[in-house]
């Protein structure tokens, strides 16, 4: 048995199920631990992994000087 760091839970974890580098996540709040030690069974929350670089470049320039030219010049010319 053993204990989520995050919320307290109690964590069934056999220590001959487990090594020492596992990854489990605990049912309580779905986090994920790592096993830092067995025998007793000692677990640490594990470093987010999720390396997905999205970089939100929001830095669309949008700087398009719209000139226009209305030449709406309007003549009446009255033949
Ligand atoms: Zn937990």
């Amino acid at each position: 048995m053993a204990t989520c760091p995050e919320c307290d839970a109690e964590i069934e974890v056999d220590e001959y199920d487990v090594d020492k580098g596992d990854l489990i996540s605990c049912p309580e709040c779905g986090i994920n631990l790592e096993v830092t030690h067995v025998s007793p069974v000692e677990l640490e929350v594990a470093p987010d992994e999720d390396d997905e670089e999205e970089e939100d470049e929001d830095d669309e320039d949008e700087d398009e000087d719209e000139e226009e030219d209305e030449d709406d010049e309007e003549e009446d010319w009255e033949a």
